[in-house]
């Protein structure tokens, strides 16, 4: 028996994910990439290290 809802699951993971990447291509067009959302400030290399597609600062991250 294959079982077809781990494989829906994932299916929905890699959508949102390949969604989170558009977006952060759009943040990339329009000069908003690597700005935190709520405050503006820039996010340092660190932080996009560890996630490259963070939206947040460390202090706006939930
Ligand atoms: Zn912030």
């Amino acid at each position: 028996m294959e079982d077809h809802s781990a494989d829906a699951a994932m299916l929905d993971r890699i959508e949102g994910e390949l969604e989170a990447v558009e977006a952060a291509m759009r943040r990339l067009d329009d000069g908003s990439y690597a700005r935190c959302e709520v405050c503006g400030a820039e996010l340092d290399a660190a932080a996009l290290d560890g996630d490259p597609l963070a939206t947040c600062c460390a202090s706006h991250r939930t």
